[in-house]
């Protein structure tokens, strides 16, 4: 048996028999047992912060060798995951206005996980985060934008047990500008917030949707996703490209669809493919 409970961020499924209770500090909420222990909680209080941010790190530690103080924020219920997609492509001014926290708060915890990094010798990385837009501009993490506030945030904490190669990678992976993402609208009756056009795809900005021409992307070609192979290659092969992903009604979510990429990416990447078999042919045909 279990009951639907509406959490501030999206619904839950909780055991029957469970009592639900705000602990009041925004959106952390506590499970305890009706008849067990709800004693146990008049005792015990809300838990402290210091706990909750640690617990969050060591679960993110445990899965992927790091830690983000966004990812952090996210685990211990102040900040929901859309909104962060959100802040990414720069429809947020900053992440700081999408916490379920005032900014002394935040500043507390972010601060607790650095300490509880730095004394387990996790080592700090500075991270640039730039929008995911054609525009790419550095995103804004505090009203503030107060330096150590603003580095705080950026900080990614690595594992010190990863090698050293693979730490590296890590890092590189971190600083990676985003992928461009394009939509491919279900119905074709979008207007451009910039020209008023319109078009096949997409690309959201903070004003409204926008039509290539006036991002800058008009001249990249659509390829289908289902050929890994010319896909990583055109990819590889150009210095431009964006993702188009397209929602599926069934499954309720935006789906990947294929890549817009160079046309003279893709012709190279072709030829290169083609001119490639003929030679694996005569090798196969040699050895038998
Ligand atoms: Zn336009």
């Amino acid at each position: 048996m279990s009951r639907k409970v509406q959490f501030k961020a999206e619904p839950r499924e909780i055991p029957d028999g469970i009592l639900v209770v705000d602990i009041a500090c925004g959106s952390i909420f506590a499970l305890f047992d009706v008849q067990e222990r709800e004693r146990e909680y008049c005792v015990m209080g809300p838990r402290p912060l210091a706990q909750r941010v640690i617990e969050a790190a060591e679960a993110a530690l445990q899965t992927a060798d790091f830690v983000t103080p966004i990812d952090v924020l996210v685990a211990i219920g102040w900040l929901d995951g859309g909104a962060v997609a959100r802040w990414r492509q720069g429809r947020i001014p900053s992440i700081e206005s999408a916490v379920q926290a005032p900014p002394s708060r935040i500043f507390e915890a972010l601060d607790l996980l650095g300490s509880w990094a730095a004394q387990n010798g996790l080592i700090p990385n500075e991270v640039q985060y730039l929008e995911r837009s054609t525009e790419r501009r550095p995103l804004r993490f505090s009203q503030s934008t107060h330096p150590a506030l603003e580095r705080l945030y950026r900080t990614h904490w690595v594992s010190s047990a990863l090698p050293e190669r693979e730490r590296k990678h890590l890092v590189e992976k971190f600083n990676q500008p985003p992928e461009l993402v394009v939509i491919w609208p279900l119905k074709d009756d979008w207007t451009c917030n910039r020209c008023g056009g319109g078009g096949d795809f997409l690309t959201m900005e903070p004003s409204g949707p926008a039509c290539l021409g006036c991002v800058g992307l008009e001249d990249l070609e659509f390829l289908a996703a289902g050929d890994a192979l010319l896909t990583r290659r055109a990819k590889a092969k150009g210095t431009r490209h964006a993702v188009v992903v397209r929602f599926s009604r069934n499954r309720r979510r935006y789906e990947r669809r294929g890549l817009l990429v160079e046309p003279a990416a893709l012709a190279e990447a072709e030829r290169e493919i083609k001119d490639r078999k003929p030679a694996q042919g005569a090798l196969t045909g040699a050895r038998q």
